[in-house]
């Protein structure tokens, strides 16, 4: 049989089946791999050719049931689609990949011998809380007796604890799809009764913000809970989802199973184990979620579609979104798309029949969209080193003396994006790639947010050693800050961004005080736009509207779109109106001109229009090869080579080589062709012909990035 391993390997491996090991397809085994033993999933007959003698054996098979078929097909298609290795594919199926036994037991502390040991007032206390109670894991014992884990390790070697295994807590509940929601409006209505009969196929739920689409996406799950199947929901960012996790167990009366990075690895085996006996119904997660074995997959959400966080971008290059129809489709089940910004490949599916269009035009409860004014920095020119204009101080002073909340949204981090020296020029540039290091103020620190390369904010320039010559060129949200401190003294001014947030618990901690107005002023990167409802707010100001438009980016201008727009339906979600004011050198763009008119049909045709005429996709397709390697003398040789034989196939052109867009990364220099084929050629079969046979000595490494995002 094969079986495939979940390491970085492009094919499973032949084992011999001992007599008497019954072992179909799906099943997981134990086998030996090196020296060591590890987990695999059977993937087929194997090889006949190799006599059985010369294969090593499977070792066991393990006591879990088998990987549904459906799920083997889709890493088989996701391997071949991304031109990635199988077992990296597999990798992201299972629960903990290094461990044996997907289920481990908890282990726990009751009371032991307590004459075994000196007592003293420390140990008094750890055998206090566990009297009268359950048995504790030794980091709630020593939080409940605020003694070390040191202490309660000390107690159990002398006895005086007793270890038991609990079984591992179920981090989720049963959702119960029999509650009552709300009263559906009529266009929430004819949606849900247009998804609820889980009809297979892929539907866009396009609707402004506010309109509803978390309501109606709701009931097609409550349907597919009474079919008795697991639904799956995917959201960009998981870690500051808690707002939606409060919606959901006010409708189904539970938690849903969550998957994420931040589980730790006890959760991560019961999870994972509970969604493959289908015992967890309803699971939301990240991208990663999508691998899990379902044992009975009935419906894919994916909320925020458009959202660039569903392309990921190290090891298995995928876009998650795009792998979801596809999942969908090999399990014939309902895949529902939904955002108030769609993406345009949506928006082209859906004009050309592929995906079903269902739409929410209004906002929920008559609530208005805001109001946006473009203010044209040209002429409302903020002061010298500042970034504010005056129309827009003047628009923050009317919120805040009217009891109103404001954003001031800036999309990036830290305090600056660029320090160079006064003196003699010297820019402070990060060693392992080709970035400038931004200046962290808070935490006084220059840090490269490529590689995560930080050094402390230095006192003398490293070139020409005069102190004190720093200056600060652009804006970050940290700067931006100071400047609402000097210009708004009395606001309760809030710092929002992903350094400020750091986990998923000061995150809900963060947004629940902007929701329960603790704060009058929020600062913020591209973390406030992601979906949060904040009844008070009434004023969304977009510091610098450009900024995304720069760079080698084809979905730049759709991107701000859908950023800004998101933004803006911060404003305004309840009784209260909105305005959303946008400070722009280019209030002409197309882009600008839709924010304003909230005409989100016009700038899609005319974004359509430009990419037809330049075969980009969704009209055609596009490959990314980028060559790396420590040494760039090699690199360039490589892709010299590459170039000089690349094939010549009807329908593709290569463009490149050229630097990446970061000509290095990490230390390692790299190099890009891009592949663009015409809608109707796959670019693997034309990147495989060109492959094929070539070497890649040293530290040189290919990493294929199908459909890629940034160039
Ligand atoms: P969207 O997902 O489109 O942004 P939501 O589903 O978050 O919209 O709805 C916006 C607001 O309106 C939420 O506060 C939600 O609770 C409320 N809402 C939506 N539909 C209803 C309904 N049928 N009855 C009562 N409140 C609703
Ligand atoms: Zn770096």
């Amino acid at each position: 049989m094969s079986v495939l391993i979940p390491l970085a390997l492009f094919t499973a491996y032949d084992y011999a089946v001992p007599e008497g090991l019954p072992l179909a397809p799906g099943d997981f085994v134990a086998v030996p791999l090196g020296r060591r033993t590890v987990m695999g999933v059977v993937w087929g007959d194997g090889d006949d050719s190799v006599p059985a003698a010369k294969l090593r054996a499977v070792e066991a098979r393990l006591e879990l049931p088998a990987m549904p078929e459906v799920s083997r097909r889709f890493i088989d298609w996701v391997a071949n689609y991304c031109m990635a290795p199988i077992g990296s594919v597999l990798r992201m199926a299972m629960s903990v990949p290094e461990a044996l036994e997907p289920e481990k037991p908890i282990k726990a502390w009751q009371l032991g011998d307590a004459e075994s040991g000196k007592m003293t007032a420390v140990r008094q206390r750890v055998l206090t809380a566990l009297e009268n109670g359950p048995p504790l894991t030794s980091g709630d014992l020593a939080r409940a007796a605020s003694c070390t884990a040191g202490v309660v390790a000390e107690m159990a070697r002398l006895g005086m604890l007793r270890a038991v295994a609990l079984p591992a807590r179920r981090p989720f509940g049963r959702p119960d799809a029999d509650r009552p929601g709300p009263t559906l409006s009529e266009a929430q209505r004819a949606a849900v009764d247009a998804l609820a009969p889980l009809t297979p196929g892929v539907t866009l739920l396009n609707g402004v913000t506010g309109s509803g689409k978390t309501e109606v996406y709701f009931e097609a799950i409550a349907s597919c809970l009474r079919a008795g199947r697991q639904a799956l929901v995917m959201l960009p960012e998981i870690a500051l989802s808690a707002q939606w996790l409060g919606r959901f167990e006010e409708r189904f009366g539970a938690a849903p199973a969550q998957w994420h990075s931040e589980l730790t690895q006890a959760e991560r085996r019961v999870t994972w184990r509970a969604v493959l006996d289908g015992e967890a119904k309803v699971v939301v997660g990240a991208r990663s979620a999508l691998f899990l074995p379902f044992a009975d997959l009935g419906l894919i959400i994916v909320d925020e579609e458009h959202e660039p966080a569903f392309k990921q971008e190290d090891g298995v290059i995928y876009q998650a979104r795009d792998m979801a129809v596809v999942r969908g489709h090999l399990a014939k089940i309902p895949v529902v798309l939904a955002s108030a910004t769609p993406s345009l490949e949506s928006i082209v599916n859906t004009d050309q029949g592929r995906y079903r269009l269902l739409e929410l035009p209004d906002r929920h409860g008559g609530a208005e969209l805001p109001a946006v004014t473009l203010i044209d920095l040209r002429r409302d020119k903020p002061e010298r080193q500042q970034w504010l204009s005056p129309s827009l101080i003047r628009a923050v002073n009317e919120t805040l003396a009217d009891q109103g909340q404001a954003i001031l949204f800036l999309n990036r981090r830290g305090y600056a994006p660029l320090t160079l020296c006064r003196d003699c020029g010297h820019r402070m540039q990060c060693p392992n790639c080709t970035t400038w290091l931004v200046e962290h103020r808070y935490s006084a620190r220059l840090q490269c947010h490529h590689c995560g390369y930080q050094i402390q904010m230095p006192k003398a320039c490293p070139a020409c050693q005069h102190e004190g010559t720093f200056a600060a060129c652009g804006p970050g949200v940290e700067r931006l800050a100071e400047e609402a401190a000097l210009l708004f003294p009395n606001a309760r001014r809030m710092v929002l961004t992903s350094d400020t947030v750091g986990g998923p618990k000061k995150a809900t901690e963060l947004i629940r005080m902007i929701t329960e107005r603790e704060v009058d002023l929020i600062i913020g990167t591209q973390i406030i736009a992601k979906g949060h409802h904040f009844p008070h707010l009434t004023l969304v100001g977009v510091v610098d509207a450009d900024l995304g438009l720069s760079g080698g980016d084809l979905r730049a201008a759709e991107r701000t779109y859908q950023l800004l727009h998101q933004v803006a339906g911060r404003a305004g979600r309840a009784e209260r109106s909105g305005r959303v004011l946008i400070q722009t050198y280019d209030p002409a763009r197309p882009v600008m001109e839709a924010l304003k008119d909230h005409d989100q049909a016009r700038f899609l045709k005319i974004e359509e229009e430009d990419r037809r005429q330049a075969g980009m996709p969704p009209f055609g397709r596009l490959a990314a090869l980028i060559i790396s390697g420590s040494d760039d003398g090699a690199v360039e040789k490589q892709v010299r080579m590459m170039a000089a034989h690349a094939p010549r196939v009807d329908g593709v052109s290569v463009l490149g080589p050229a630097p990446a867009p970061l000509a290095m990364l990490r230390g390692r220099h790299r190099r890009r062709f891009l592949v663009k084929c015409r809608r109707d050629v796959a670019p693997q079969g034309f990147i495989r012909q060109w492959l094929r046979g070539l070497k890649w000595p040293g530290d040189l490494r290919l990493q294929i990035d199908i459909d890629p995002y940034s160039f």
